[in-house]
């Protein structure tokens, strides 16, 4: 059986170093920017050191990789190896995502999160839709966003 795990998740397996700047929240990044939105990037003094923060609309946006995530959606497959370990792994980050969440929710900031599914691969969504849910989103006072690939 081939390694289903993505090249570039096996990479930062091995270096040990999870990027910072994955491909995905690049996008967003740029696409909030092109937008007109001003925000700050890994605030560490919040919980979870958002990626994506815009103290303005009292929000902060999540780029979430669908593989250390653990998410529901095509882009997540359990390598054929090493399962047990994977799957504790994974059951942790999205324990540690919950507990983020709550902190952030309970200090008065408003969550989204834009899952990598929405923004690459066969899954993706236009840019520009995400952009405009985003931005739709950041105007509202409404206390949470999730994006997924289709
Ligand atoms: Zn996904």
């Amino acid at each position: 059986m081939a390694d289903i795990v993505p090249a570039a998740v096996r990479s930062r397996m091995m270096s040990g170093i999870r990027a910072k700047d994955t491909k995905p929240e690049l996008v967003l990044r740029k696409g909030l920017h092109n937008a007109g939105f001003r925000f700050r990037l890994h605030r560490r003094d919040l919980p979870g050191t958002p990626d994506i923060v815009l103290p303005g609309y009292n929000a902060v946006v999540l780029a979430h990789g669908c593989f250390w995530h653990g998410h529901d959606c095509p882009l997540f497959k359990l390598p054929s190896t090493r399962q047990e370990f994977w799957q504790t792994k994974i059951e942790r980050n999205r324990a540690v995502d919950a507990k983020t969440t709550a902190a952030l929710k309970e200090l008065g900031w408003r969550v989204g999160v834009v899952w990598e599914c929405a923004l690459k691969g066969r899954t993706r969504l236009p840019l520009d839709d995400v952009i405009g849910a985003c931005t739709k989103w950041l105007r509202s006072d409404r206390p949470e966003l999730e994006i997924r690939g289709k």
